[in-house]
């Protein structure tokens, strides 16, 4: 004779577990560090040249500092323009 037992079923679905990025829009601010949910108001874009290397980037930014660092980034872009020759 089987006695009935209690039936339980143990789910390990590693699936299920929430991956350590959420997919719902959040950011921390490149400049001042604040975090603020939703897209950011502007990614202000670095751009900046090591010898021959030119890279650029584009963090995530508040509204306040994506202000600032697009005017930022263009007096440099000015200020870094060397001659060549
Ligand atoms: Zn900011």
């Amino acid at each position: 004779m089987v006695e009935p037992k209690a039936i339980i079923h143990l789910f390990h679905t590693p699936d299920f577990v929430p991956p350590s990025a959420e997919p719902s829009p959040a950011f921390d601010c490149d400049m001042c560090g604040e975090h603020f949910d939703g897209e950011p108001a502007g990614s202000g874009l670095f751009m900046w040249t090591r010898g021959e290397e030119v890279r650029f980037e584009e963090p995530p930014l508040c509204e306040a500092c994506a202000q600032n660092v697009t005017l930022d980034a263009l007096t440099r872009f000015e200020v870094e323009e060397e001659e060549e020759g």
